[in-house]
Parts: C-alpha cells; sequence; structure tokens
C-alpha cells in the first residue's frame, strides 16, 4: 500500500496539502487531528474534563469514528452524527491537544489509523505518524513553518470567516499546542531522522505539494 506520512506541528498546511496531494494521487486523505477533536468533542459533552485520565477512558467504549463521503466532501461522523463542522471550533482545538496526551486516547485511535493505512493507499496527517503511527513508511515528511506564519495564516483563514479573534491570541494558541505537542510523553511531535523536512514558511501550497511529489516519484 502507498502510505504517506505527513507531521508538523499546528497551522503547518499539514491538512490543506494532504488533501490536495490526496488528490492528485488519486488516493484517500486520512485526517487523523480531527479524530482527536471528535474525541475531545464526545468527553466534552459528556461535561468531563478532557484532562480527566481516570472519567475520559471509559467513555472511549462509546465512541465511533467514521469517515463518510468521497474526496474534498468527506465528513466525520461522531456515533453517526455529522460533527465536522462543530470539531473546527476554536475550543476544541486546545481540548483536543490536551485529550491527546492521554496514552489510552492515542492508542485507541492509533489502532483505527493504522488498520485503515493497512487497507488503503493513503495520506495521513497528524503529530506522530512519521514517528509512531507508520514509523516504516517508506515516505515521510515533516511540515513547518514559523510560529508567526503559521498563527498569521490561520488568523486569516478565521477572519475571512467572520471570525473577531485576534492575531495575538492565535499567536499564543500555537505556541501553546506547540509546546503541548512536543512535551507530552508518550509519542510527542518528534522530528524523525528520516523524514524529509519542509520549511513552508517561504513556500506556496503547490510548490510544498511539488517538493512532495517530486520525492515520491523518484523513491
Ligand atoms: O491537526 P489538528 O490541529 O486538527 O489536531 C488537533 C490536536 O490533536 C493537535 O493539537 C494534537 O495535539 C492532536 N493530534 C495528535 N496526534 C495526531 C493528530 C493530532 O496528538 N496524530
Amino acid at each position: 500500500m502507498l502510505n504517506i506520512a505527513i507531521d508538523g506541528p499546528s497551522g503547518a498546511g499539514k491538512s490543506t496539502i494532504s488533501k490536495m496531494l490526496a488528490k492528485k494521487l488519486g488516493i484517500i486523505y486520512l485526517d487523523t487531528g480531527a479524530m482527536y477533536r471528535a474525541v475531545a468533542l464526545y468527553v466534552s459533552r459528556k461535561g468531563v474534563d478532557v484532562n480527566d485520565r481516570e472519567k475520559v477512558i471509559p467513555l472511549l467504549d462509546e465512541i465511533q469514528i467514521e469517515f463518510r463521503g468521497d474526496g474534498d466532501e468527506k465528513k466525520i461522523y461522531l456515533n453517526g452524527e455529522d460533527v465536522s463542522a462543530a470539531i473546527r471550533e476554536h475550543a476544541v482545538s486546545k481540548m483536543a491537544s490536551d485529550v491527546s496526551k492521554i496514552k489510552e486516547v492515542r492508542l485507541f485511535l492509533v489502532e483505527q489509523q493504522r488498520a485503515i493505512a493497512k487497507k488503503n493507499d493513503v495520506v495521513l496527517d497528524g503529530r506522530d505518524i512519521t514517528s509512531f503511527v507508520l514509523p516504516d513508511s517508506k515516505y515521510k515528511f515533516f511540515l513547518t513553518a514559523t510560529p508567526e506564519e503559521r498563527a498569521k495564516r490561520r488568523y486569516e483563514e478565521l477572519k475571512a470567516k467572520g471570525s473577531q479573534i485576534s492575531y495575538e491570541t492565535i499567536l499564543a494558541d500555537v505556541n501553546d499546542r506547540d509546546y503541548n505537542d512536543t512535551h507530552r510523553d508518550f509519542a510527542p511531535l518528534v522530528q524523525t531522522d528520516d523524514a524529509v523536512f519542509i520549511d513552508s514558511t517561504n513556500l506556496s501550497t503547490d510548490e510544498v505539494i511539488e517538493v512532495i511529489l517530486r520525492y515520491v516519484n523518484t523513491h
């Protein structure tokens, strides 16, 4: 199976790039961050603190996550409900980052991610794909950009959607999530030696895709 693993910090453009890349290659795209977001959403709707490990773990048995639909229209379903919009709310980002520190949450989702990768040609993006989910994948990329550039991109994206949130708030949030993601005990975000490093600070989306495609086509 063709498995392309892409890791990197929040706002590096992973999901946009992965989605377009998958489309170009005619394969599926698996947004693993959306799965952590769906878990966070479920836990918070139950009134449970996402940091409360003892209460979060039993809830995993009640969670069923599915992706349905084709190509760009792919939606994420939580126990049969389309939560594609709900998981993108600002508050869910931090909760996803917190809930993802729990080892059992990670193993619950990683098992599903590996099963999908085993059966399908897929582009997966996340924080631990190159290092933990699919360490033996032939195609591993680490995509990043400066925190300021990543915050600027997210700010512009949210502003276009009518959000009033300030650039400073978003930058603080980006730094917060970077810290969380790189400092957790289990499967933190790391740049593996064998992943191709791409700094997208001064690259367009098309340029990043070109770099990845060139690598895939020549290796
Ligand atoms: O990529 P996205 O921002 O949607 O991910 C939400 C959160 O889920 C991240 O901040 C990160 O903490 C967590 N995550 C993770 N491992 C992944 C994907 C996402 O820990 N493979």
